[in-house]
């Protein structure tokens, strides 16, 4: 807008003053603090309650309000039919989390979100793929190892997923080959040239 509507003497600048502008405001609406007359100042919480009521202003600054889920809840996101688990963040189907069920804390891989709801009564369960973490450390990376017990399949209640952690395919034992690649970038524009990972 402060590009089209000027001048055009000295645009850059335009930009940059418009720009700051938009900062400030960001600043005083979203509850921070200046100095004037040797005070330290705030917006009134009136101004600053408007960030939280007002979508269109939050969608001109860039900001939505963080998403209340209750732990262990399951949404369908979008038209996806997959679901996902709310503690402390998502977890889609895929995903290696920490569970506790029965007094015992496992690590498991989740297979399969099933949902039901009648009325306002709402059943969520997951299936779980069980892993053991042995007690030696990786020969050669030397971090934990995770192992398929012999009964490894089970169905849990969606509240006994505690959080989600990271696990990696021990690559170098299987032998796996270097097969992903993407295009190398440079000045956000793309190359032409190939990266192997
Ligand atoms: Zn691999």
């Amino acid at each position: 807008m402060c590009s089209v509507l000027n001048n055009h003497q000295a645009p850059s600048r335009d930009i940059a003053l418009k720009n700051g502008e938009l900062g400030r405001l960001t600043h005083i609406i979203s509850g921070g603090y200046w100095v004037q007359n040797g005070q330290t100042e705030r917006a009134g919480e009136s101004v600053i309650a408007l960030l939280h009521s007002m979508p269109i202003l939050q969608r001109h600054l860039g900001w939505t309000p963080p998403r209340q889920m209750k732990p262990g809840s399951v949404r369908c996101p979008g038209r996806e039919k997959r679901m996902l688990l709310a503690v402390q963040g998502c977890c889609p189907v895929g995903s290696w989390v920490i569970v506790h069920c029965k007094d015992r804390h496992f690590i498991a891989q989740i297979i399969e979100i099933l949902h039901s709801s009648k009325g306002n009564q709402t059943l969520d369960l997951v299936t779980l793929h069980e892993f053991t973490l042995s007690e030696a450390l990786h020969h050669y990376y030397e971090m934990p190892v995770l192992h398929k017990p012999e009964r490894h399949h089970l169905v849990v209640n969606s509240e006994t997923i505690q959080f989600i952690i990271n696990v990696q395919h021990d690559c170098r034992a299987a032998g796996c080959s270097a097969t992903g690649s993407t295009r190398q970038r440079q000045e956000r524009m793309e190359s032409g040239q190939e990266l192997m990972h």
